[in-house]
């Protein structure tokens, strides 16, 4: 190894040791290795900025091979590891541990296969979200999970996380559009997941893989499903005075056997927010019900005079058709700005993620209106109202002391309504680091030690990703790296078992 990475190394305070960087620089060349300090801040964190933690070493492998290599590396020394795509995770999952080295995806970016008509696609786990689509959209097919990071997130990461978006209530979530997995076991095995035909045999491991959060390995390339891109498409904006006409209207389209592509809520703030950031000429109103279908045309058409009538049934006072291709990009760039324009609201905020049965939506939006008022913190809210899947965005400033351990107070506490109305703490955006002790308050302890039958078994060293996911001290073996108290233990809010 060059004596210049190796003193970078030793100056950042790595705690790998100088044989160890050789193997990794082996493995991956020179330019693969990250251990200036300064190079290293940007790992410590994912889009949760809250929680950091500077890695030992950063890895950047070119291909399934060099990752392989790697994670035989960190098996044999028992170093922790942490994959990255693009590090827009909202819970913490990306985070590096301490005494651990992230393996970074940016350089497998490739698309590997495209297979239309079969219609497939094989890619690496660094490719981003909106490039799939970009890929077959000529040829006339579309990747249908769109998170709102879209633009920036990978499909690794989506993987990890069962990314979901707005036109997942009729697609389906990642997990609906993986149909094969190459991975690396935490002990170093290469593995391929998932099958070339449907209804494979014996366990569905593909299905157990996604949405793990990287605790038991790591991707390599995933083959998606695409989709054939619909005869019409319609949206509409429908503007009510209160966020329980719209919610009873969402209540109402699906109740009439009508499956729209998306179906979103934003709430009077989130709405002034989005217009001041992208201006996308939505109604001013106390709630905006965003309604997408799509198919041919005929039953579109049909099927949209029906959801109009439901609308105004219900107390909508607007109901404007976007007239082109343009107002209809424009209204979806609007929803998907609403977490980044929530920073116009406040200078800091928290994306909470969670889930609630569709007709709890009244309820529970009236329980946290109480609790924020108590709080005495603003909360903004925009919906998947489709799928009961609530963004509360808690809205406070952190110069204020105190205020950020309210804030974090105020999001768990959120989380346990949605758990007490029969919902779960996340739809989307996954544990991570965020949510372990709410993954305690929504699942029993036999629900959790089944769990971790299945962690141990693809990681019985616990190095994939260790200490997310689960409540602490839920490790299946000695806990690697230095604890790290979590803001939440430190206010005391926490329980820790
Ligand atoms: C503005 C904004 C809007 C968002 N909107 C949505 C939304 O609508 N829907 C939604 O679902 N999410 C949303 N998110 C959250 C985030 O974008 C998703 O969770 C996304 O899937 C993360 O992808 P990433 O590449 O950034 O992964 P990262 O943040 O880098 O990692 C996320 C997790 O995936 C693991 N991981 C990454 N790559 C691999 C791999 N190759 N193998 C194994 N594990 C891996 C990491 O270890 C980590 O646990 C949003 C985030 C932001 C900032």
């Amino acid at each position: 190894m060059a004596t210049a990475t190796l003193e970078a190394a030793k100056s950042s305070g790595s705690s790998l040791s100088g044989a160890v960087l050789a193997e990794i620089v082996e493995a991956v060349g020179k330019d693969g290795l990250i251990v200036e300090a300064n190079q290293l801040q940007t790992y410590e964190c994912d889009g949760l900025a809250a929680l950091r933690t500077l890695p030992c070493a950063v890895v950047l492998p070119r291909s399934a091979a060099e990752v392989q290599a790697v994670v035989k590396i960190c098996a044999k020394h028992k170093i922790p590891f942490v994959a990255r795509g693009a590090g827009t995770g909202l819970s913490g999952g990306a985070m590096p541990d301490a005494h651990g080295i992230v393996i970074g995806f940016a350089r497998m970016n490739r698309i590997l296969d495209v297979d239309l008509e079969n219609q497939r696609i094989t890619v690496q786990p660094g490719v981003i979200n909106a490039h799939v689509t970009q890929k077959v959209s000529a040829a006339g097919y579309f990747y249908a999970p769109d998170p709102s990071s879209q633009s920036v997130c990978t499909i690794g990461g989506n993987v990890a996380e069962n990314a979901g978006g707005a036109h997942c209530l009729k697609y389906g979530f990642t997990t609906t559009h993986v149909l094969g997995l190459d991975v690396v076991l935490p002990t170093g095995e290469a593995m391929h997941f998932g099958a070339s035909t449907v209804d494979a045999p014996g366990y569905d491991l593909a299905g157990v893989f996604v949405g793990s959060e990287g605790t038991l390995g790591v991707v390599t390339a995933v083959t998606l499903r695409i989709v054939k891109k619909p005869e019409t498409v319609q949206v509409l904006l429908a503007a009510y005075d209160t966020i329980a006409q719209a919610g009873q209207t969402v209540s109402d389209i699906i109740a009439a056997a009508i499956l729209p592509a998306a179906m979103e809520i934003m709430d009077r703030l989130s709405i002034e927010a989005a217009e001041a950031s992208v201006h996308p000429n939505y109604p001013e109103c106390e709630a905006l019900l965003l309604i997408e279908l799509d198919g041919p045309a005929a039953e579109v058409d049909l099927q949209m005079k029906q959801v109009r009538e439901l609308c105004r049934a219900n107390g909508a006072w607007e109901d404007r058709l976007a007239q082109s291709a343009n107002e209809r990009f424009l209204v979806w760039k609007g929803r998907k700005a609403a977490f980044a324009a929530a920073g116009r609201l406040a200078p800091d905020y928290i994306v909470q993620d969670g889930v609630i049965p569709r007709t709890k939506l009244p309820i529970i939006l009236e329980q946290i209106a109480e609790i924020s008022a108590e709080a005495g913190l603003r909360v903004t809210n925009v919906f998947h109202a489709g799928d009961g899947n609530l963004h509360p965005i808690v809205l406070y400033n952190a110069s204020i002391p105190g205020q950020e351990e309210l804030a974090v107070d105020l999001s768990t506490r959120i989380l346990h309504l949605c758990v007490d109305h029969g919902g779960s703490i996340t739809g989307e955006h996954g544990v991570g680091r965020e949510k372990q002790q709410a993954l305690g308050y929504m699942y029993s302890e036999p629900d959790l030690d089944t769990m971790q039958l299945v962690r141990c078994a693809f990681d019985p060293e616990n190095i994939s990703n260790p200490d997310k996911l689960f409540p602490r001290p839920r490790l299946c073996g000695e806990k690697t790296g230095h604890y790290t108290p979590h803001p939440l233990e430190v206010a005391g809010i926490a329980e820790y078992f």
